[in-house]
């Protein structure tokens, strides 16, 4: 790109219906948002179980702040790493039923993170098609061979591990797929990974909070395993920010001494640790958030059933509304907010090509009437 031609660029981008813009939030992250002066009901967020506004998450990060002030300082080896930030961890381990666990500024730094410090030049990663943008991210910048394999298909992902010569090998998994819901079968996954010898990378950012009775994709398959590191960011369903990785006390070490994203950035304000931990034992104590969003999902689905709508095969509140072209996924974005109600429209290259999207997202946020209000206008606008 140089510096003339950027113009243009953006113009082709409007053209194709790919230009992206960031809608303008006046208030905090709820069902109900005042988005560019307009007040709608939204299926936009990750925070599934609603608790990126929670008064007792609020509270803790308040009083935190007053205990711990603002700012990290400096990187946590350099300047220290706060008791706070400790706790956080130690209690994310025991949620998950790890011996350790790292916190990461976000789950991007950790996919960037933690995949570079296991494989490097001469190595080979495996990943999932569909895999997050910042799984193949990491997968890129390892220098390590980057084989890619057809969206849950064991069979693709074991004839290039039967082929691969590299001494260390990775296989970097969703565990539940951001733009479609479905998920990874990871117990199949997990004996690859022996048979070849394989570590075996588990981003959770859409399983934790709401697999394993809120423990996530680790408790759910039972998968505590020596070759599963495992990743779970705190910015969806645990309404805070950023991620942990847990596994081996032996491999956060490693991570600790290794992790260029943990060492080459600042900790992360101390008072989020708070929150996590305000939020880990909300996770645990208002389990009525999983079960409300579950009979949210089955509402949503059987009113879609008998519709032209094609849905995907889901369990997750991530209920995406497959429409194929960027141009008429836009239209009926359009048509939902001008009924108020804001559903995102998921185009290329966040998905493949002709697979555009509404990504209805829900969450413990919504009530039953969010849910039918917004199943009401969808039926509305296909008849
Ligand atoms: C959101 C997301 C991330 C990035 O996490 P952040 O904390 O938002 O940086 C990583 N992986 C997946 C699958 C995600 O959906």
């Amino acid at each position: 790109m140089r510096p003339d031609e950027i113009e243009s660029a953006l113009q082709g981008l409007a053209d194709e219906h790919r230009l992206r813009r960031r809608p303008l939030l006046s208030g905090p992250q709820e069902p109900r948002v005042k988005i560019d002066g307009r007040d709608y009901l939204a299926f936009a967020s990750n925070d599934y179980l609603g608790l990126a506004n929670h008064p007792a998450i609020r509270q803790a990060m308040q009083q935190a702040i007053d205990e711990w002030g603002v700012g990290g300082g400096a990187s946590a080896l350099v300047a220290g790493h706060f008791d706070i930030q400790q706790q956080a961890e130690a209690a994310l381990a025991e949620f998950v039923g790890c011996e350790a666990a790292l916190l990461f500024g976000a789950g991007y730094a950790a996919n960037l993170g933690v995949i570079t410090s296991l494989v490097g030049r001469g190595d080979a990663v495996f990943a999932d098609r569909l895999n997050h943008a910042s799984l193949n991210d990491g997968c890129l910048l390892s220098r390590a061979t980057f084989k890619r394999f057809r969206h849950n298909d064991l069979e693709h992902l074991e004839q290039l591990l039967r082929d691969t010569p590299a001494r260390s090998r990775l296989i970097a998994v969703d565990a539940v797929y951001s733009m479609d819901g479905d998920e990874a079968p990871l117990r199949e996954l997990l004996q690859l990974a022996e048979r070849y010898d394989a570590w075996l990378y588990l981003d959770d950012a859409h399983g934790f909070g709401l697999l394993g009775e809120g423990r996530g994709a680790l408790v759910e398959y039972a998968l505590h395993h020596p070759r599963v590191v495992y990743m779970a960011t705190l910015g969806k369903a645990a309404g805070v920010a950023g991620a942990f990785v847990a596994g081996s006390r032996q491999l956060i070490a490693w991570l600790v001494n290794t992790a260029r994203t943990l060492i080459f950035t600042t900790a992360h304000p101390p008072a989020q640790a708070a929150a996590v931990l305000q939020a880990l034992q909300l996770m645990e104590q208002e389990k009525w958030r999983r079960e409300l969003v579950k009979r949210h999902i089955s509402l949503l689905r059987e009113g879609l059933r008998a519709t032209s709508f094609a849905l995907c095969s889901s369990r997750s509140p991530i209920q995406p509304i497959i429409i194929g072209g960027n141009k008429e996924t836009l239209q009926l974005a359009a048509a939902l907010r001008e009924r108020g109600i804001w559903v995102p429209a998921i185009r290329p290259p966040t998905v493949p090509a002709g697979s555009a999207r509404l990504r209805v997202s829900l969450s413990a946020g919504h009530t039953h009437d969010d849910v039918a209000e917004l199943l009401a206008v969808l039926l509305m606008l296909i008849c």
